[in-house]
């Protein structure tokens, strides 16, 4: 991709346009002026891809515009530019931000009633009415959960996976049993220094997130010592939001279970990702579709009601009748929450490595159209929503919830509605200070926070900024 820019240095906005248009940056050149003439702003934009050149200005009257004012009227240029070379549909028009719904918020802050919300992003963002009316929904449920700095959530990562999935960059290993054990050793350090600070700070403990990785992945007995240590040392209470990513089916046995509900987990997730055993292969998960039916059987039979089950639209080889029998499966299960996520494939990843073709827009496309239309048709509501950059067809991933079953986790995830201290390998806690959010970061390896733990208990004493 070649891009130039003329009278202003907003290459990035112009390049998001590209790269929805483009998601394989193919031979593209791009070039944006911006001028001004007799009280009128034009933003010219002159695309060229395969030989073929579209030209497209964008006007406005000229006045002291706001950065994402004149951020809309760049990308609106290049996005009527590029649009004629693609083939490529763009439903979120140039909406290009991580969190959509978050707009939705700031301009119903701004004293726009819904109604003119809904314009808005349909006139100056684009958007079609089935994302506008999700990005509006999400940010209805989302405003349900008000800003709250004395509360807090922990998140406890567990960096082990049985096998590396093909998709996945996230730094996990199998982890050998010793390994594991010592992980969870200082793991219980670190948490009781945090319920020590949550009681000094007298924040409350709203959620209680393990996530990783593949929390299950650990044996039973040593999942009993990980949560005897968290009633021990976190103020758990009956009926708080307790969550736990079982994660990978393959996992899951009866005892682990048992575990978990013993200690007051309350929401579990078991992601079968899709229903086709083929593709599980090829993605290099170990279980069959068979096994997360079982899985999700056990769960019942265990007593878990509130239950979330993970699935991934876009998956190399899958269409869309495949996909239909993946959602329409789990549908049927009943599932409290149901979390649809667009392929997202990292450099870091084996199939990004690969650079296996995954653009399978437009049947990805449908399949979340698909998810919206039949999961809002038998009650489930969208209540929290993310892109990620390098998604197939720049899509969304949105969790769904039968209503009083959204995950409050999930939600402070999106919109920093209360602190979030996050433990273990990878966790980055995010503290709310009155002008900022400001993130901690903790080693991203397991090794690395291993060797390195007595710089991760300093870390903990950050969290001390929020009295501040
Ligand atoms: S289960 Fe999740 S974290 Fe583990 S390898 Fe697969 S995608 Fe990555």
């Amino acid at each position: 991709m070649k891009l130039k820019s003329d009278g202003h240095s907003m290459e990035y906005e112009a390049e998001q346009m590209v790269l929805l248009f483009f998601p394989n940056h193919d031979n593209i050149t791009l070039k944006s002026s911006l001028s001004e003439k007799d009280g009128t702003t034009f933003v010219t934009t002159e695309a060229t891809a395969h030989g073929e050149t579209v030209t497209y200005t964008e006007k406005a009257e000229t006045k002291a515009f706001s950065k994402r004012e004149l951020g809309n009227l760049i990308k609106r240029s290049a996005y009527f530019a590029l649009r004629p070379l693609s083939p490529l549909p763009a439903p979120w028009g140039i909406l290009t931000g991580v969190r959509p719904a978050k707009l939705v918020r700031i301009l119903m802050e701004e004293g726009n009633s819904e109604k003119e919300v809904r314009r808005i992003l349909k006139e100056t963002y684009l958007a079609y009415d089935d994302k506008i009316d999700l990005a509006v929904k999400v940010a209805l449920e989302e405003g349900k959960h008000p800003r709250n700095p004395k509360d807090v959530c922990v998140y406890i990562g567990i960096p082990y996976c049985p096998t590396r999935c093909a998709y996945c960059s996230f730094i996990s290993g199998t982890g050998a049993t010793t390994k594991k054990e010592e992980y969870v050793r200082l793991l219980l350090l670190e948490i009781q220094r945090t319920g020590e600070i949550i009681k000094d700070l007298g924040l409350s403990l709203r959620s209680i997130y393990i996530g990783g990785g593949t929390p299950t992945s650990l044996e039973a007995p040593l999942l009993r010592t990980l949560h005897e240590g968290i009633t021990k040392f976190l103020p758990v209470y009956s009926g708080m939001e307790f969550t736990t990513e079982a994660g990978r089916p393959d996992t899951i046995t009866r005892e682990k279970l048992q575990v978990l509900k013993a200690f007051g987990t309350n929401r579990i997730s078991i992601n079968p990702q899709t229903l086709h055993d083929e593709t599980l292969k090829r993605i290099g998960r170990r279980h069959t579709s068979a096994q997360f039916l079982s899985a999700f059987a056990l769960a019942r039979e265990e007593g878990f009601t509130n239950v979330n089950t993970d699935l991934i639209a876009g998956l190399p080889g899958e269409n869309f009748e495949m996909y239909r029998h993946s959602f329409d499966t789990v549908k049927s299960l009943a599932p409290e929450s149901i979390t649809v996520h667009t392929l997202y494939v990292k450099r870091a990843s084996e199939i990004g490595q690969s650079g296996e073709d995954v653009s399978l827009y437009p049947q990805v496309s449908d399949m979340l159209a698909y998810t919206y239309r039949e999961a809002s048709a038998v009650g489930y509501r969208p209540y929290y929503m993310y892109r990620q950059k390098a998604t197939v067809g720049n899509l969304e991933n949105v969790g769904y919830a039968l209503p009083g079953y959204d995950s409050f986790y999930n939600t402070v995830t999106m919109t920093d509605c209360a602190n979030i201290f996050a433990l273990g390998a990878g966790g980055v806690s995010r503290l709310l200070l009155p002008d900022k959010v400001e993130r901690v970061f903790n080693f991203k390896h397991d090794d690395g926070y291993t060797r390195e733990f007595a710089e991760v208990l300093r870390r903990k004493e950050e969290f001390y900024k929020i009295k501040a």
